[in-house]
């Protein structure tokens, strides 16, 4: 397993990791055993915004044991007195649930607490008058919250909250399907939704990524929007490429699904390549990277999706980026201007244009 380290808050975090959505619905006993394995496998990451109640009293069985060496994401919003999942934003509802929560889970510290699913503007006014926001504060003060997270759909609902509060994490939904406009949760145009990736890796604020699949319709030519496969590693890498990017949180059903998850880490980068997405890239889309160095070999060694990245960020006024950039054994001066990346991007990059403008932006 690779682990990323958490820019502000230091944590080593499993790039893959596991979200909580449908578990419950497996066997008790498969449900126990594919966390297990999770955890075997290095997985030390889990959100924890489950669709059903049942799925705290199974992570407390199967992972208390070891709870030190897992980090939780706990959302202040869900509840499941009912049973299932219900959000909330009423301040008395939340305490019951987190506590509730805590006691399945076994036990008494919440790696991040999430400001749970704010997708207007609205609820996050709400939220403040109620006293959640508070209500999770204070429970940082006590040490009961270690860091503050953020679960959104909504570029402009996160940026008003970033623009308000520290907030150490954010829950997003990446993949192909909505940063190409399409699905229920498609919010923001390609620009907008790359300005959250940078703004967060400039100001340190990790992202967790969930429905990397679009709800699995990018696994299934019939339900996606470009009619055509993408497979599970393709989506994961997509968003493991994006800025900021911490951990994906796919969910799993069983010990076998764990196991296609974890394998990824021993994928060639040749299967994850996703840059088949170039054929359904909007008008908008074209002519920027997306980092993906399928334009890779470069004769000269330079890690082409890497420069890029650096460079984006170094214009987003990420201070660390230029630094990153100087630390590469090959960078954008190095390039020969051979062409080669030119003729091999799907995205129609003038990849060799690029590294002249990036060599003289860097300089400077
Ligand atoms: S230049 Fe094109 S192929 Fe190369 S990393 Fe950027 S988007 Fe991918
Ligand atoms: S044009 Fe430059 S960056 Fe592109 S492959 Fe050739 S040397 Fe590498």
């Amino acid at each position: 397993m690779r682990y990323r380290t958490h820019p502000k808050t230091g944590d080593k975090i499993s790039e893959i990791g596991m979200g909580s959505a449908y578990l419950y619905e497996a066997e008790h006993d498969e449900a126990v055993h594919a966390l297990r394995t999770a955890y075997e496998g290095g997985i030390n990451y889990f959100d924890l915004a489950a669709g059903d109640g049942a799925a705290f009293t199974l992570w407390g069985e199967a992972l208390s044991d070891v709870r030190k060496s897992l980090l939780y994401q706990i959302h202040f919003g869900a509840d499941y007195s009912k049973g299932t999942y219900g959000w909330s934003l009423n301040l008395e509802t939340v305490k019951r649930s987190v506590d509730w929560q805590l006691k399945e889970l076994k036990t008494d510290y919440i790696d991040y607490g999430f400001i749970h699913c704010q997708d207007e503007k609205k609820d996050w006014e709400t939220y403040q008058k109620n006293g959640v926001y508070q209500y999770l504060l204070a429970l940082k003060e006590q040490g009961i919250v270690r860091h503050i997270g953020l679960s959104s759909h909504t570029p402009s609902v996160i940026h008003k909250i970033l623009d308000a509060v520290p907030v150490d994490m954010l829950m997003f939904s990446i993949n192909p399907a909505y940063d190409y406009g399409h699905g229920e949760f498609a919010n923001g145009g390609v620009s907008e939704r790359a300005e959250v990736y940078t703004r967060c890796q400039k100001e340190k604020v990790g992202i967790t990524v969930m429905k990397p699949f679009s709800g699995g319709q990018l696994l299934d030519a019939a339900q996606s929007p470009f009619k055509k496969v993408l497979t599970p590693y393709q989506c994961i890498r997509y968003a493991l490429d994006k800025p900021g990017v911490m951990a994906v949180l796919p969910g799993a059903q069983s010990v076998e699904e764990v196991k296609t998850l974890l394998a990824y880490e021993d994928h060639p980068e040749e299967t994850t390549d996703y840059s088949v997405i170039a054929s359904f890239a909007p008008i908008e889309a074209t002519g920027k990277c997306v980092y993906c160095n399928h334009c890779k070999p470069c004769p000269v060694g330079i890690d082409i999706g890497l420069v890029n990245k650096y460079y984006d960020l170094a214009k987003a006024g990420d201070g660390m980026a230029k630094d990153h950039y100087q630390k590469l054994e090959k960078n954008a001066a190095d390039c020969i201007r051979c062409g080669h990346c030119d003729r091999r991007c799907p995205f129609d990059v003038l990849q060799s244009e690029r590294m002249r403008e990036i060599a003289k932006y860097m300089r400077g």
